[in-house]
């Protein structure tokens, strides 16, 4: 049985901390759209170019391209006892072309939808303040979480950068994505009887409390 975990919740709630974590512990792939996509656009893909204009306009990269983009990756080794889903699917269509593609790859899925509750006016600021390191991904706040050497990774001591869509003006227009093409799944999610909710505004180590109850570690 392969065990899919699809994480849900608006821009900068902490989703990809928390897969961070879960993805040690459980020894799953981090499945990540939105790094895949940033990856195409830093090689220069056909994929990238395409996604380049919608991701600065802070808009969802057209169905056939995260399909062909997720599709791929869920077919690589490393994905066959399961994997955590961070930031796909993003909308009604999505979560069907979702379905489609384990049907099509025949994966005999346990699902764990997990929902990210937290207020977006907290969220604008934890935006404009994330870091992250372009080696490892480990994500910093500069206000919450700050590295210990200003702007280099602990780890890797290279410097921080900061994404191009995490400007106040883009972030906004996320949050009004997020509304109108995610929020719906949580509906989509709770019909299907694998929803959990969890209070995503607490400090991450109350955060990952929640979630590892929900995973059963
Ligand atoms: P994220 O890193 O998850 O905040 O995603 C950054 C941007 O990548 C989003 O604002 C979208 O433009 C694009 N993106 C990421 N995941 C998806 C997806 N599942 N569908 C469409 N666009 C996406």
């Amino acid at each position: 049985m392969t065990k899919a975990f699809i994480f849900l919740g608006p821009p900068g709630c902490g989703k990809g901390t928390q897969t961070d974590i879960l993805s040690k512990e459980l020894n799953l792939p981090h499945v990540d759209t939105g790094s895949l996509l940033r990856k195409n656009i830093s090689e220069k893909t056909e994929i990238g170019k395409i996604a380049q204009g919608y991701i600065d306009k802070g808009q969802l990269v057209p169905l056939e391209v995260v399909s062909t983009v997720i599709k791929n990756r869920l077919m690589e080794d490393d994905c066959k006892n399961g994997y955590i889903l961070d930031g796909f699917p993003r909308s009604l269509e999505q979560a069907g072309a979702l379905d489609k593609i384990i049907e099509e790859l025949n994966q005999k899925i346990e699902m764990t939808a997990v929902y990210f509750d937290i207020p977006t006016e907290v969220l604008v600021e934890r935006l404009v303040n994330r870091r992250s390191c372009p080696k490892c991904g480990k994500i910093y706040n500069i206000k919450t979480s700050a590295p210990k050497v200003e702007n280099k990774c602990d780890d890797c001591k290279v410097d921080l950068i900061q994404r191009k869509d995490d400007t106040k003006e883009t972030a906004l227009l996320r949050f009004e994505t997020y509304e109108k093409e995610t929020h719906p799944l949580l509906d989509f999610y709770t019909k299907r009887g694998v929803l959990k909710t969890i209070n995503a505004n607490q400090p991450v180590k109350d955060v990952w409390a929640e979630l590892a109850k929900i995973a059963g570690i």
